[in-house]
């Protein structure tokens, strides 16, 4: 689950490659779907021949029509739902510098950027970018390892693990690493503990100041024994989320270079 964006190239709107038989029917939105097929009523009343044409359009043409792949210029993956609700939050704090950010970064799969405003997107994500600022963050690290498990900013949690039958949600936020069950119930919480493998689907947290400990049927890692711990660190702003600008920056200079909107999907 996630986001991703596309823009479509301009070789069917430039007529560079050969019209296809239902050339006619095919109609740009530039609110949601981009290139799609609007038929009109006497065809729509012939089941057959509908099914024929969105055939022929969706799985064949659209694919290979052109020397891009799906008629996208690019088709970026964006990143994951927290990965985005953490970008979304940055660009809130500073919606004076980032206006059309906060103003058109999706909140659902969906809807698009107009062309007209990618060079203001553009300029936005260069900024963030060319940031020297670092903010602090709170990362949960398996002891003896350089990169963490997962990371999230201060004031927020962050979801990280679900589990089923039964239910446990495994956050980190400011107070460390955190179990919540399904009634929303703490059942474990530590900056500083130790995960152990006791057998198939048993694992067992115990906090290393308290030795308080919980039995759970999933873990962090599949490992015998491994022990984490949570810090505060300070990292670059312009790093911290480069995975999720340099995808955007893709995206909005192929906007700028085809006319053609940023599609959320
Ligand atoms: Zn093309």
């Amino acid at each position: 689950m996630g986001y991703n964006a596309f823009v479509h190239c301009r070789c069917f709107q430039d007529g560079k490659i050969p019209r296809p038989y239902f050339a006619d029917y095919i109609c740009y939105d530039y609110d949601e779907d981009g290139l799609t097929l609007c038929l009109p009523n006497d065809i729509k009343n012939n089941k057959d021949k509908v099914i024929k044409i969105e055939n022929d359009f969706y799985y064949d043409w659209l694919e290979n029509g052109c020397e891009h792949r799906g008629m996208y210029l690019v088709n970026e993956w964006i990143g994951n739902i927290s990965a985005m609700s953490e970008f979304r939050q940055f660009v809130a704090n500073h919606s004076n510098i980032y206006p059309t950010l906060h103003q058109y970064l999706p909140t659902v799969n969906g809807g698009t950027v107009p062309a007209h405003l990618a060079k203001n997107l553009l300029q936005e994500l260069t900024h963030i970018q060319n940031r020297k600022d670092t903010s602090e963050k709170i990362v949960l690290k398996e002891v003896g390892k350089d990169d963490y498990i997962t990371h999230t900013h201060i004031n927020t949690q962050t979801l990280f693990i679900l589990t089923s039958k039964p239910t446990y949600y495994f956050y980190l936020g400011n107070r460390g690493f955190f179990i919540g069950d399904s009634q929303d119930y703490l059942v474990f919480e530590s900056l500083h503990f130790y995960q152990e493998k006791l057998g198939n689907n048993q694992f067992i947290f115990t906090d290393i100041k308290t030795g308080k400990n919980f039995h759970c049927h999933y873990g962090i890692v599949d490992k015998s024994k491994s022990e984490f711990i949570v810090n505060k660190e300070q990292v670059l702003i312009s790093e911290d989320f480069t995975y999720i600008v340099t995808p955007l920056i893709k995206v909005a200079k192929a906007s700028i270079e085809t006319g053609n909107p940023i599609h959320w999907g």
